[in-house]
């Protein structure tokens, strides 16, 4: 263990759903605490527009990308191999690539069910199993799962979402019973509402925001650059001894009523 506990230095972390969003803000904050970046997304534009700014910003040396289908079982089996074989041992995942979609649950088709719930549960099963048979071997590796506030609360019109989340955390658990005693730490973020393009308009809701600022106990919208401190914490040797947990980082919303 090197003198600083959150130096990322020399370990490779892939972080699915990093062309953009949330993602991206976490591959930027392992950036800069010294890991080398595996980039991902479906959409190649977009990635490799993302790509293209991550090399300006850490160099050429430390950015690599690939594209597939989270959901996909053999792309995500022959790209995890890929990734090891022409990149390196992967040391850092983050399951983050996630969906959304809203509707009353009476009106919720089966179809978009099983879309919400492979993309954000079925998901982190598939990578998170491909990446750990090797991190297993190694002894070492740290999985981080990007849960959600709704991993433990509910409101209407995200049944799916909820119930995906929900699994979330529990996977993480599951994959800890099996795994911690070979050396991986595997622990989850639960992010609150997060000031980001995708919520400009719930922010620009007058009625929205001003629910959001009074149901906040920091008295605030969380910012991307809110979830990388933890990120980094939990991708770092400084969580060594935290395993299974769920950190909330929501401005302390989940814990009042
Ligand atoms: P975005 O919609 O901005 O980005 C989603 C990312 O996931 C994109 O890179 C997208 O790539 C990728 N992705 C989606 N589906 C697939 C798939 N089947 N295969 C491969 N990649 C896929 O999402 P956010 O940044 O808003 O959310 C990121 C995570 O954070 C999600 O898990 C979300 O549930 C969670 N979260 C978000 C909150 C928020 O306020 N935004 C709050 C709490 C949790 P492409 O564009 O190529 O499809």
């Amino acid at each position: 263990m090197g003198n600083n506990l959150f130096d990322l230095t020399g370990r490779i972390a892939l972080v699915t759903g990093s062309s953009r969003g949330i993602g991206k803000e976490l591959a930027a904050g392992l950036a800069d605490a010294g890991a080398s970046i595996v980039l991902h997304g479906r959409e190649t534009e977009r990635l490799a527009a993302t790509t293209a700014e991550f090399v300006q910003r850490y160099g050429a040396s430390r950015i690599f990308s690939y594209a597939f289908d989270v959901t996909d079982d053999a792309a995500v089996a022959s790209n995890i191999a890929r990734i090891e074989a022409e990149v390196g041992p992967l040391r850092i995942l983050v399951n983050n690539a996630g969906i959304q979609h809203r509707v009353p649950l009476l009106e919720l088709e089966v179809t978009d069910w099983q879309r919400v719930l492979e993309t954000n549960l079925t998901s982190a099963f598939l990578v998170g199993r491909e990446v750990a048979r090797s991190m297993l071997e190694r002894g070492e590796g740290k999985i981080i799962n990007i849960c959600s506030v709704q991993s433990d609360l509910a409101r209407p019109t995200i049944a799916a979402y909820t119930a995906a989340k929900g699994g979330l955390r529990n996977l993480t658990r599951a994959m800890t019973a099996e795994w911690a005693a070979r050396g991986l730490q595997i622990n989850a973020i639960a992010p609150g509402y997060i000031h980001t393009e995708m919520t400009q308009n719930l922010v620009d809701d007058e009625k929205f925001n001003s629910w959001i600022l009074g149901r906040t106990p920091a008295g605030r919208w969380g910012t991307v650059e809110d979830l990388a401190g933890p990120a980094v914490w939990l991708a770092s040797d400084g969580s060594n001894y935290v395993n299974g947990q769920t950190i909330f980082i929501d401005g302390g919303m989940s814990v009042v009523v």
